[in-house]
């Protein structure tokens, strides 16, 4: 094969090629244009948790956390915390042994007194008003 025959080929490739880095061009226009978009939107997204964060310390300054609004109102004990969860009031009392050392939650679960060990024989739910 001579330079002569083989020219019409690589014309052709080459313009092959070309259309090969048009199209990467514009892959990578594409790309860009995401990469922006992305940036914006974490940018964003950080300005709203800044927002939510201090609102969030707002909430907890003015004495009623977010968690206790999450919670579902329960009748708790004011002092005596939760020996399983460590997070609510207590409310159970625990038969036989008598203490007072669950929230409902927990008490629905255990069957052993976390204080004392005793197994439950039964977790009445108690009233403080
Ligand atoms: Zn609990
Ligand atoms: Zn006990």
């Amino acid at each position: 094969m001579n330079l002569m025959e083989s020219m019409p080929q690589i014309a052709q490739e080459i313009a092959h090629l070309h259309v090969e880095i048009q199209n990467t061009k514009e892959a990578l226009q594409t790309a860009k244009q995401d990469v922006d978009f992305l940036t914006e939107f974490s940018n964003r997204t950080n300005d709203i948790n800044k927002i939510l964060v201090s609102q969030l310390q707002e909430t907890n300054e003015h004495g009623h956390g977010l968690t206790n609004a999450l919670e579902p109102v329960e009748n708790t004990h004011p002092t005596i915390v939760c020996r399983s969860c460590f997070s609510r009031g207590a409310c159970m009392l625990i038969l036989p042994c008598h203490h007072l050392t669950t929230c409902k939650s927990c008490g629905v679960h255990l069957t052993m007194c976390p204080i004392c060990g005793t197994a439950i024989a039964e977790a009445i739910e108690c009233r403080f008003v």
